[in-house]
């Protein structure tokens, strides 16, 4: 699995960093940043819901 951010599409909300805060920041404007792209195990489901819930959908997940 491989996440993906769309940056410009980001409000800041935080609630990827709550879902999975082994996958996903914010930087200094709130802005949504990776920690990895390649999540495994339970990151990988967290960074799942995070997609789920994103509210901008502002976050992309591919299948390797
Ligand atoms: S949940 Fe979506 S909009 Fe909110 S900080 Fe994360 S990527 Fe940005």
């Amino acid at each position: 699995m491989r996440i993906t951010t769309h940056a410009e599409r980001c409000v800041g909300s935080g609630q990827c960093v709550l879902t999975e805060p082994a996958v996903f920041s914010q930087d200094d404007d709130g802005v949504v940043t990776l920690l990895t792209d390649r999540p495994e195990g339970p990151a990988a489901e967290g960074a799942r819901k995070a997609v789920f819930v994103c509210p901008t959908r502002s976050l992309s997940l591919m299948e390797d």
